[in-house]
Order: structure tokens, then sequence, then C-alpha cells
């Protein structure tokens, strides 16, 4: 069984027009468009990965019994290719995706892909569809690995069979210009992920079952939800797919520790360390609702931001739930929060130094 296989390149016979490329990639939006090609590889314990290959994108033929349309294996990945100022382009901490895939897959009982053909597969759609990276300020090509059990059978178990592909989808600025606050709500009735559950993998079924609260978030007038603890429905978690930050007046940073229940964000991580190169002080450490309300309404909190790779830092505004209203600061975006922001879009950009080799060049 190969740990490296070589993509069988399949060009598309009929890709979409150069002029038509223009006009989409001038103001792509998000998850909308895609790009000509995909990575394709398939798995089955019988032959472990094989029949890795670059291909047209085009629907797939799915057996109404295939495995994942009724129990949910299914995983998957984001991250972004980035226009360097040379022309070129680089990914962002690609080797710590392929390494959460593999981790989410075990998770979910579903065939671990080796982190080499995960980083390969990016590499080899990429370069196939180079000129898809929107070159407008802020754009990104976003990469969405994902994998689901495509064996054919109704038996509960662990799948056999497993198909892996990865689509690539041009992006405009989530946001244009300074990021502006947003509303939060916090869910009461509903919780995101309990200890020994799935919270710590990226998988689809997570996002199944947050969308309720995000619906009720979205008739509250509010933009995003916000989680607590399922044990005790008293501490801080993180939002539907952003983990979270407070900074405090005394100009420290807290966010909530990982444990299970929480993402592993690779935003995260990476504001973590470039706060700390900054001299901050970073604690992962448990924060209450309760204290957030009351250190909002003291001054005791200042700034609080969410963070992931498609929006990469949010700044939170407001809270609000069933018997809570509050104000973040001035309701507006915080000073620490804007400057993690630009230092980090800067460093992904390949505008900024890379004292931790966080990039890795394409072309
Ligand atoms: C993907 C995701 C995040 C953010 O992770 P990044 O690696 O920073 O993009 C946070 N929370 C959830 C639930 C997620 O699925």
């Amino acid at each position: 069984m190969a740990t490296i296989l070589d993509f069988e390149f399949e060009a598309h016979t009929n890709p979409i027009a150069a002029d038509d490329r223009t006009a989409l990639l001038a103001n792509p939006g998000f998850g909308k468009i895609f790009t000509d090609h995909m990575a394709v590889i398939r798995y089955s314990a019988e032959k472990g990965w094989h029949n890795a290959r670059i291909e047209p994108r085009a629907p797939l033929q799915i057996d109404p019994a295939c495995a994942v349309l009724h129990y949910a294996q299914e995983i998957f990945e984001g991250l972004k290719a980035y226009r360097l100022p040379d022309g070129g382009a680089a990914l962002f901490r690609p080797e710590a995706n392929a390494k959460r895939f593999r981790e989410s897959a075990r998770r979910m009982a579903m065939a671990e892909l080796p982190e080499e053909m995960f980083l390969s597969s990016i590499r080899e759609l990429v370069a196939v569809d180079r000129d898809w990276i929107p070159e407008i300020e802020g754009g990104s090509l976003y990469l969405r690995p994902f994998m689901f059990a495509s064996e054919v059978f109704l038996g509960v178990k662990p799948a056999s069979e497993y198909l892996y592909i990865v689509l690539a989808s041009p992006a405009g600025a989530y946001f244009k210009g300074g990021a502006p606050s947003v509303t939060l709500w916090v869910s009461e009735d509903y919780t995101r992920a309990a200890p020994g559950g799935t919270g710590a993998a990226k998988c689809g079924g997570n996002y199944a079952s947050s969308l309720v609260a995000q619906s009720e978030a979205i008739r509250n007038d509010c933009d995003q939800v916000v989680f607590l603890d399922a044990a005790e429905s008293k501490w801080v978690e993180e939002l539907g797919g952003m983990n979270i930050f407070f900074v405090m007046d005394d100009g420290s940073v807290i966010t909530p520790p990982l444990g299970g229940t929480i993402l592993p964000g690779i935003t995260r991580e990476s504001l973590i360390t470039l706060a700390r190169d900054a001299g901050v002080d970073v604690r992962e450490e448990r924060y209450s609702i309760d204290q957030w309300e009351a250190d909002s309404k003291s001054g005791k909190l200042r700034e609080a931001f969410a963070c992931g790779t498609a929006a990469v830092v949010t700044p939170i505004g407001r809270v609000r739930g069933r018997t809570r209203d509050f104000v973040i600061g001035n309701g507006g975006p915080g000073i620490l929060t804007e400057k993690l922001r630009t230092d980090l879009v800067a460093m992904q950009r390949g505008e900024a130094p890379d004292p931790h080799n966080w990039l890795q060049r394409l072309f």
C-alpha cells in the first residue's frame, strides 16, 4: 500500500472560459462558485487508499443505501490558498489541517488519510486551478477537503469504503474593510458538544445539530449563536463554527481551554501564539457567562472576538439571550482585536515576516 499516490490528471473538456472566470472572480462571495476540477481519492478495506485523481468537478452518483446518508460518517476541513505579493501563492499551516483531519477521522471510526496525501491532494488541485485564486483585496481560494462513508450497506458499523474529495472555491473578503461587530445569541436550550461526544472532531453532524440554535439566533435578530457547556450550562465554549477570545482591562487575554468539547481551531492556536509573541498574557481557562456579563458591565472586560479560517477575526459587540443583554466595550471592534486580525492577515498573505514558518509556498 503506497503512502504517496501519484495523481492521475483528467482535464476538464469544457472549462469555464477565461472571460467568465475573470467576471466571477471580481466578486466571488463565499462558497458559491467552484473551480473546474476536484481532487478525489478512494479508500476500501481491501485496497487501502487508491485511485487518486484530479478530475473535472461534476455531480457524484450516490447509491441511496450509501452509508453516509444514514449514519452520517462525514468529516471536513477548511483552509485557504493566498496570493503572495510576488504573484506566487501559499497555504497557511496546511499540515495542521492534515493532522486534524486524521484526528477527526479517528473519532468518527473512519479510515485515516495519511497527512502527505492530504497535502499533495491540495497542492495538485491548486496547481491545476491556479488561475482561480482571486487577485482582489482580501480574496483567497477556499479549499474544502471532506470525506464520507461510501459503502453501500445499511448495517450499523464503521464503513469499509470512503470517498475523499477536495473542492476549491474562490472567496472574496469576508468583510470589506474592517470587520463589523456581531451580536451573539446565548443558546440556553441547545448545546453543541458534550464530554465524550464529537465536539473536537470537524464533522458535519456537529453543524447539523447546531443549526436549530443558529435559527433561534437569527429569529432574535442576532448574527451567531454562542454555546455553553453541556454539563452545567455555565461555561462559554464557542460559536457554531468559530472559537472565542476575551480581552480584559489589564491587557490579558482569556480563551476557553480545549478538552474534547471545543474544536481545536488553527486560527485560535495561531492567535494565541501571535499574542504571546507580542508579550500578551494569554490564559486558556474557563470563563462563565455570568462572569462575562458582569465583567462587560463593570468594564473589566474590554473586547471579545470570534475566530476561524473563513472570517479570520470577528469582533463581538453585544451579547443577548432570553434573560441577558449586554454590550462589549463601546460595541465596536476593540483595539487588540483589530491588531491581531491585521497581524494575522498580513502574515497569511506574505506581507509580514513569518517567524514560525506557517506559510507553505505553492508556486
Ligand atoms: C472549523 C471550526 C473552527 C475554526 O477552526 P479554524 O481551524 O480556525 O478554521 C471553530 N469551531 C468549529 C466548531 C469549527 O468547525
